[in-house]
């Protein structure tokens, strides 16, 4: 665990939330993009809170080529 908080911040891209992105359970669609818990579950995600990760990614297809495509 470290300070960082800051620089973690993030925007939901798809309800606009800033999320912090290592300590709320967002998904990350790529380096850049990220969805806040709530938006990733509507979209089909399933959140393992046990293991602390993801078992069922969310749909994200729709959201931009930047998800299918990561860039860095
Ligand atoms: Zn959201």
């Amino acid at each position: 665990m470290h300070r960082s908080e800051d620089r973690e911040l993030v925007d939901c891209i798809d309800c606009g939330a800033t999320i912090a992105a290592e300590r709320e359970r967002a998904f990350a669609v790529t380096d850049d993009v990220y969805l806040c818990l709530d938006c990733a579950v509507r979209r089909g995600g399933v959140y393992d809170e046990l293991h602390d990760r993801w078992v069922t990614p969310p749909k994200v297809s729709d959201l931009s080529p930047q998800a299918n495509a990561v860039a860095r």
